[in-house]
């Protein structure tokens, strides 16, 4: 009997979390289930996750154009609006994340497991180290994703069972997370010859919130002046962004990861910002102290607003 293909894929706009936990999700599958596991992905990865791959010679997964007529499972995700393209026509047979469930439909029974930690990859180096079948190439790049998603444990996303596991990989690397994590934080921040429809759409998701479709890019950075030098740019570009894809609201937040705060820049509905928030936006600036998290101190408060 021939196996079954099965295509394990994070986000579009793929972050560490999302290569690396497809690498190793599909690994685990592998080894424990009969049928094939591929890893793949719904874009480019971005500078620090080709760090990451490079520093473990781990290959990057292939390019899946379409999930039109596959069998899918999907990691650190399950809305479909920031899946890759075709999605709606596959078979989605699991899902594996961290983030807030929006009902993606199925036809039969799937596995569907989620924890409100830091990192799709905890769960993952988990399950594999449970089973014992953890290799050390793999271990090396799901650290690095919890170190990533997490930014080093200081995240307000960060739990617990992210420092447990973390802990146990570092062991076994013999790797310094603190030190190996500001290494990491240092790629993240690379943001040298991007341009400012980059910085905008590199590490970016839609989200459906009522009627509302909203668009919310992140800088994640240890020197946010290298950004704000290119605001007005970024300024102009978001304007053409909202117009080519009518959002309701577009977002950037750039977030000092030292600071631990994220000055944001507005477009669209920005009183409905202020509302949510409960800050003002002057020449579409606002200033959110103490905001990390896209997920866990954003999202959902604009959600609120706009239900
Ligand atoms: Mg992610
Ligand atoms: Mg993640
Ligand atoms: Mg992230």
């Amino acid at each position: 009997m021939s196996k079954n293909k099965i295509y394990v894929i994070g986000h579009k706009k793929p972050d560490t979390d999302s290569i690396c936990s497809a690498i190793g999700y599909a690994s685990y599958k592998n080894q424990t289930e009969k049928d094939e596991y591929i890893p793949a992905r719904a874009g480019d990865p971005n500078p620090e996750t080709n760090f990451v791959l490079d520093k473990f010679d781990i290959e990057k997964p292939i390019k899946l154009e379409s999930a039109e007529d596959k069998k899918i499972i999907l990691v650190d995700h399950n809305e479909f609006k920031q899946s890759v393209n075709g999605i709606k026509k596959a078979e989605l047979v699991g899902v594996l994340d961290h983030h807030r469930i929006s009902r993606p439909e199925t036809q039969k029974p799937i596995y569907f497991h989620t924890e409100p930690i830091g990192s799709t990859s905890t769960m993952v180096a988990e399950k594999l180290m449970n089973k014992n079948i953890l290799e050390k190439d793999l271990a090396g790049i799901l650290l690095s994703a919890i170190l990533s998603d997490t930014v080093v444990h200081r995240s307000p996303t960060n739990t617990k069972k992210d420092e447990r596991i973390a802990n146990k990989l570092a062991k076994k690397l013999k790797i310094d997370i603190e030190e190996y994590g500001k290494r990491m934080l240092e790629k993240k921040s690379k943001i040298g010859e991007k341009t400012p429809r980059e910085i905008v759409l590199g590490d970016f998701k839609e989200y459906e919130m009522g009627e509302n479709l909203l668009g919310i890019g992140q800088v994640e950075t240890v020197n946010p002046e290298k950004v704000l030098e290119k605001e007005k740019e970024i300024k102009k570009e978001m304007k053409n962004i909202i117009k080519e894809r009518e959002y309701d609201l577009l977002l950037l937040l750039i977030t000092d990861l030292l600071e631990e705060n994220s000055k944001v820049v507005v477009t669209g509905k920005t009183s409905e910002f202020e509302k949510a928030f409960e800050v003002n936006v002057e020449d579409q600036n606002a200033f959110l102290e103490d905001v990390l998290s896209r997920k866990k101190q954003v999202v959902p408060k604009l959600e609120k607003q706009f239900k």
